[in-house]
């Protein structure tokens, strides 16, 4: 596995491969059962797999959400070599953003809903930083989980909106086996908040009502941020401590 971590090395790099299928994972590190999926899919699917681990400040609405995310670099990519990743991109805030966030992508109606409600600029954050990154690997396809489903659409219009020619691959949202779909954040649950956190996914599946469903995780100590329907989708998104969770399942 080749890492690099200047953004023109690696451009240079991708450059030398002419006709080979590029696939593409970014990630903010810390990997786990659910980042590792999106990483077989593209073995599968493509012939070079670029996985990027880059924590990115600029979407990070809390300075402490940001100060705690775990960093798990050595495991990480001893976990990237065992799955045959060809190139990891780790690149630096100042290569990135040689503009120090001058220019950003501004999503003007879906980026205000759900998460963008209670999490100001964060959804400029993410589309900027996947526009950079895209820009660099220049893939054919790039992978994105269904945990984060309102992420995924926002790229995939993103992509069409500005006439990208990169296909933005969806993948199913991989769970821990009592139903907690795969976080990094997880890491951060304390050991009763963690098995309490099953709950959240159990509620979302139980065929009650948005309103229904804030009542009953209130009433278990979850600090809920919104449940909500859209497009036969319930989202998601709790407090456990000062963790937040989110989620979504098809109605
Ligand atoms: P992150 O490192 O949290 O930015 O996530 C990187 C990519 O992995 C994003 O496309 C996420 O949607 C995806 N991802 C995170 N958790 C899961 C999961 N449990 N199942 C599937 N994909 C996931």
């Amino acid at each position: 596995m080749n890492i690099i971590s200047d953004p023109k090395n690696l451009k240079n790099e991708l450059s030398k491969t002419d006709k080979s299928i590029i696939g593409f994972v970014p990630t903010m590190g810390a990997l786990h059962k659910g980042h590792l999926s999106l990483i077989q899919k593209s073995r599968r699917e493509t012939d070079i797999t670029v996985v990027s681990i880059f924590v990115n400040p600029t979407q990070f609405n809390d300075p402490e959400d940001l100060n705690n995310y775990p960093d798990t670099i050595k495991k990480d990519t001893d976990q990237l070599k065992i799955l045959g990743t060809d190139y990891l991109f780790t690149p630096k805030y100042e290569d990135l953003y040689t503009d120090n966030y001058r220019y950003k992508i501004l999503e003007t109606q879906f980026s205000n809903e759900l998460c963008g409600k209670s999490r100001d600029g964060h959804f400029s954050g993410v589309l900027t930083v996947v526009m950079k990154l895209l820009n660099i690997v220049k893939p054919d396809k790039a992978y994105f989980g269904e945990k984060d489903y309102q992420q995924y659409l926002l790229i995939r219009d993103m992509a069409k909106a500005f006439y990208m020619d990169i296909e933005i691959i969806s993948s199913p949202t991989v769970r821990d086996r009592d139903g907690l779909a795969m976080s990094s954040r997880n890491k951060l649950l304390s050991k009763n908040d963690r098995s309490k956190a099953a709950r959240f996914p159990k509620m979302l599946n139980s065929g009650k009502t948005d309103g229904q469903i804030i009542e009953s995780l209130t009433e278990e100590g979850f600090k809920v941020d919104y449940i909500e329907t859209h497009n036969n989708r319930i989202f998601g998104a709790v407090f456990l401590g000062n963790v937040r969770l989110i989620d979504n399942v098809k109605v």
